[in-house]
């Protein structure tokens, strides 16, 4: 009988140097000799990816942003450097290893170059090389679309790269090594007493994602479709990490689950714009055409038949956001107004669900503290509010213990 598969994620961080990157190398080939089939996905070594997205802007004569193409391409790079010397690492241990590129695993993906989707994952050769009983190292965050060119995932993508092989190859986890021990029900940079999550449901972990907490959403998104347990935990850490599996598996007496944060966030108001059927669509319809996602969104009471309509889009966006706009030739208004240096904080809990009174709890233990919320939106699961990033730490430690997170 074949051994369990088991997929493990290394990030950037666990693999920074070479010397992390041997221990990284022992490390899997102890899960080997456990009696499993490790499956290694790994991100670029450190910060190379900014690196390469550094360089690419840098070569660039005028305004314009890099070749989309040519940029996937350079940036799949280095996950490669990092598989590869992984590899001859291991094999030096005198394992039998094989790294596979992105398209060389069968990773197939759609056409959007940046923020490309797994389309399929042809296991075939995977399955070839785990069959010789060899250690499989893939690069991370990169595909192959159906022009033969390389695509990548997103940045964070390789999160999303380890949940697609654990659900094509059936395997029993996914493991997720990181920089921190696990998932915390708040930043414990921001919260001293913020406690580490034994096990969270993926709806939870999906808002918790999102809004700012270490993995790539889709990667949670990926997980729930295909129940694929994962598991978070510190590289270089003996500690318990945090399991994320289905609803009921998990410890559910808490209603809160926990804060997340998500500093990243800039404004746009567009001033004194019409108020007629389709308004809101004809601002955001080009922005979700160009792959911008909106978040909180915000339109005032009319006043003489004129609007003003505010939303919140990621600090990285904020300028092409305002620039596509600008663009629009059909949308009449005074002005548009954009800023940066806000925050989302955002209660989240699926035991929210049906019971009233979080959001007034919120908003009161907010108010106390005399922090202004700019924007509110909420879900069954989660209550966001938008504020001025330098409000954010009074802000979380107030409603880490307003809701007793604290506590177990
Ligand atoms: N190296 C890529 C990035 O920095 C992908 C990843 O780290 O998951 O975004
Ligand atoms: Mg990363």
């Amino acid at each position: 009988m074949r051994n369990k598969i088991v997929v493990q994620k290394y990030g950037g961080t666990s693999i920074g140097d070479v010397d992390k990157l041997k221990l990284i190398a022992k490390k899997v080939v102890e899960k080997k000799s456990e009696g499993f089939s490790p499956v290694v996905v790994v991100s670029a070594m450190g910060k190379t990816t900014d690196q390469l997205v550094e360089m690419s802007e840098k070569v660039i004569f005028n305004e314009t942003e890099p070749d989309l193409r040519e940029k996937d391409t350079l940036l799949s790079t280095g996950e490669l450097v990092s598989a590869t010397l992984l590899a001859m690492s291991i094999k030096s241990l005198g394992q039998d290893v094989i790294s596979l590129s992105g398209p060389q695993a069968g990773i197939f993906t759609d056409q959007i170059h940046g923020s490309a989707r797994i389309s399929d994952i042809n296991t075939e050769r995977m399955m070839n090389e785990i069959n010789k009983n060899k250690i499989l190292i893939i690069a991370g965050f990169q595909g192959i679309n159906t022009e033969g060119d390389i695509t990548t995932l997103g940045r964070g993508g390789s999160d999303t790269t380890a949940v697609a092989l654990a659900a094509a190859l059936r395997a029993d986890v996914c493991e997720i090594f990181t920089d921190v021990e696990g998932i915390y029900t708040t930043d414990p940079r921001v919260v001293s007493t913020a406690r580490k999550i034994d096990y969270i449901n993926y709806e939870d972990m999906l808002e918790m994602a999102v809004l700012g907490a270490k993995m790539h959403p889709r990667s949670i998104e990926l997980a729930s479709v295909y129940n694929v347990p994962v598991y978070v935990a510190g590289t270089f850490s003996e500690t318990k990490g945090t399991l994320i599996v289905k609803g009921e598996n998990m410890e559910n007496n808490k209603t809160v689950t926990g804060i997340a944060i998500d500093k990243n966030v800039s404004k746009i108001t567009v001033k004194k714009i019409k108020n007629v059927p389709g308004t809101a669509a004809s601002i955001l319809k080009p922005l979700s055409d160009r792959s911008i996602s909106i978040d909180v969104i915000v339109q005032n009471i009319p006043m003489d038949g004129y609007i003003d309509f505010s939303f919140s889009v990621s600090d990285d966006d904020l300028q092409r956001a305002y620039e596509i706009l600008m663009d629009q030739k059909n949308l009449d208004f005074e002005e548009i107004i954009k800023g940066k240096g806000f925050a989302k904080i955002s209660l989240v809990g699926t035991g929210m669900q049906n019971a009233p009174g979080y959001a007034t709890e919120m908003f009161n233990a907010l108010g106390k503290k005399e922090i202004n919320i700019e924007m509110i939106t909420t879900s069954e699961i989660r209550i966001t509010c938008l504020i001025n990033e330098k409000d954010v730490n009074v802000a979380v430690n107030a409603l880490h213990s307003t809701f007793e997170l604290d506590k177990e």
